[in-house]
Parts: C-alpha cells; sequence; structure tokens
C-alpha cells in the first residue's frame, strides 16, 4: 500500500512517499486538509514560512493525536533569506509556528529571491546552507535539502561545506520533467521532489489523458500523481477538498511500461 510506502533519503533517514501540499491554503483551509489527510492515511505533510499556514497545520497535527514519530513535516527557509543568522532565525520561526521540537525535513526554498529569479546568491545560498548543517548536526532537523536547485546550484553548497543535499524540490508533472536536474540528482543519490504535479490544477482535465483515464479506471489527477512515483519522484499534491484529499493517496495501481514511455515522451 502506498500509503506504507517510503524512500530512503541517502543518511537513511525514510520519507513517506505522498505528501499534502499547502501552497495558497488559507490557515483555515490547511487546517481542515491536514486533519482529512491524516485522516485519509496521510503521513507527510509540506509547508513553508511563506504560504502563511504552519500555525494552523501545526495545530492540525496535534489534535489529529498522530504520534509526532509517525508524521513526517516538511517546511522551507524563505527564498528571500541569504544570510546564516536570517536562517537560523526563519528555522525558530518555523519550529515556533508548527508547535515542534524538531523538523523531518528544512528546505532552502530557492536559490534566488523570488522577486529576482535566475540571480547567482552563490555566497547567500552557502551561508544559508551552514546554518542547516549546524541545526541538522544539532539534530533539530532529520534532513536537509533545497528547492528550486539547478545542478550548479547544488553543487555550490555541496563544495563549500562537504555536505550534500538530500532532497531537490522541484516543479515536475506530466510534461514538465526537468531532465538536466533530475539526471544530476539521480546519479548524486538526491531524492527529487516533484511539487506542482498535477500543474496547479492545470492538466486535471486534459485531453491526452482521458484514454489512460479509462483504461486504468483512475482520475486523471491519480494518473499523473502516480506518473511521479513511476519515475521515483515524491509527490506532494495540494487540495483542500477532503474527496480529493483522499482519492490523490488512493494510488494502488501501475502504470504499463508503453504507457509510461508515452506520458515520458510528452
Ligand atoms: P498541484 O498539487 O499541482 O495542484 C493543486 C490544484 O489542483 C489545486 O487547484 C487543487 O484544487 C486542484 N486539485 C487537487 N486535486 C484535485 C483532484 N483530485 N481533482 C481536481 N482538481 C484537483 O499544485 P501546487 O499547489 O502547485 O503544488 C503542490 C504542492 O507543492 C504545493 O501545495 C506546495 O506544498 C508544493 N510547492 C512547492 C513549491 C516550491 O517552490 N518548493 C512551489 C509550488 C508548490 P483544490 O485545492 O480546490 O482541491
Amino acid at each position: 500500500m502506498i500509503k506504507d510506502e517510503y524512500f530512503t533519503l541517502y543518511n537513511g533517514v525514510t520519507i513517506p512517499k505522498v505528501a499534502l501540499g499547502t501552497w495558497q491554503s488559507s490557515p483555515s483551509d490547511a487546517y481542515n486538509a491536514v486533519i482529512s489527510a491524516i485522516k485519509a492515511g496521510y503521513t507527510h505533510i509540506d509547508t513553508a514560512l511563506v504560504y502563511g499556514n504552519e500555525e494552523a497545520v501545526g495545530k492540525a497535527i496535534k489534535d489529529s493525536k498522530i504520534e509526532r514519530d509517525k508524521i513526517f513535516v516538511t517546511t522551507k527557509c524563505p527564498a528571500e533569506v541569504k544570510t546564516y543568522e536570517g536562517a537560523l532565525e526563519s528555522f525558530n520561526t518555523s519550529l515556533k509556528n508548527l508547535g515542534l521540537d524538531y523538523i523531518d525535513l528544512y528546505l532552502i526554498h530557492a536559490p534566488w529571491p523570488w522577486s529576482e529569479m535566475g540571480k547567482n546568491c552563490d555566497e547567500g545560498n552557502i551561508e544559508v546552507w551552514k546554518a542547516f548543517v549546524k541545526l541538522y548536526n544539532e539534530k533539530k532537523i532529520r534532513a536537509i535539502g533545497v528547492s528550486n536547485f539547478s545542478p550548479h546550484d547544488i553543487k555550490n553548497v555541496w563544495d563549500a561545506t562537504g555536505f550534500k543535499p538530500m532532497v531537490n524540490q522541484i516543479r515536475y508533472f506530466v510534461g514538465y520533467t526537468q531532465k538536466e536536474y533530475t539526471d544530476y540528482c539521480d546519479v548524486n543519490n538526491i531524492l527529487v521532489e516533484a511539487y506542482s504535479p498535477l500543474a496547479t490544477g492545470s492538466i486535471v482535465n486534459d485531453e491526452r489523458f482521458k484514454s489512460l483515464e479509462a483504461k486504468y479506471n483512475k482520475t486523471i489527477p491519480q494518473i499523473l500523481i502516480r506518473f511521479c512515483l513511476e519515475n521515483n519522484r515524491l509527490p506532494l499534491p495540494k487540495s483542500v477538498h477532503e474527496e480529493r484529499i483522499i482519492s490523490n493517496i488512493d494510488l494502488d495501481f501501475k502504470i504499463s511500461k508503453e504507457d509510461m514511455e508515452y506520458l515520458n515522451s510528452l
């Protein structure tokens, strides 16, 4: 059952194969979504300081009464933070917001501030990464990683510290699979997480997938999410609707080799 399956990071930490995404979920929607998700068998929640819903996510986890070691929580250091002290401060804010005493996975949200996409922030990323390594060594985080990082960005922080990121969370869905990034991560044993596995909802009714929907008797979102798993990417589908949350983790089927070839060719 997919709900009981894990990827293993290179440091030995196991990470549940599907996470609930919470970007663009208001605090009250995020609260209800996390409650529904845990009830439906999700054990992995993805949030970020900038989503503004960490407190609600933390409260839902607490109210669900799930044991702390049975839930995997990912959050992110804002893309705009590019200093050592700033990263430590952001981490402490997230920890407090979530009401937790450790984070399972902490990510640098992006290699550049969102308003300056593509800017070279190599020095700043090294400073932030040094803070991550310190927190990891202090056991305040079980795994550390990056998001939206190119091979150059990963090499930059790795070379400077001798410490390789365990995860790269990138935009990834059928028709947008970022081969250069995934090849680099695969060769270096860095887990790729697939964010926006439904292209933020824009491909859930796409005509190209109608025949597969009928063939597998699964919805298009289920096929799109399963596609990520077949390629060993960890999908983070977001929904605030209980029936979709339930169906987005109902993934115990296989896509045939031929159909995967077709989907990978798009
Ligand atoms: P997504 O998961 O690709 O798609 C979510 C959209 O699809 C929402 O509009 C949702 O609507 C709709 N949807 C979900 N399940 C559906 C279903 N079964 N049938 C029909 N529609 C459905 O979107 P995303 O939020 O862009 O990405 C997912 C997560 O990845 C985020 O929430 C976040 O945690 C993470 N992320 C990370 C970054 C980063 O920079 N690291 C960037 C983007 C996203 P409803 O909510 O109304 O159901």
